[in-house]
């Protein structure tokens, strides 16, 4: 079953741009779950609405 994360479209009503925050150079889309991070669509895991780094973590554990 597939549900939509609300969080998915938060940082789309900021009109501040940040920064991925993985990256640094993207601009960021989302924000991590786990970590509050902003980060931009590559780095952002969308089967765990996490940033890569967390998601890595999750997965490996
Ligand atoms: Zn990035
Ligand atoms: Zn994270």
């Amino acid at each position: 079953m597939i549900s939509m994360k609300p969080r998915d479209a938060v940082l789309g009503a900021m009109s501040v741009t940040t920064l991925c925050q993985v990256c640094e150079s993207a601009t960021a889309s989302h924000a991590c779950d786990t970590c509050g991070a902003a980060v931009c669509a590559e780095h952002y895991d969308r089967e765990t609405g996490l940033c890569t780094v967390c998601a890595a973590r999750v997965r490996g554990g």
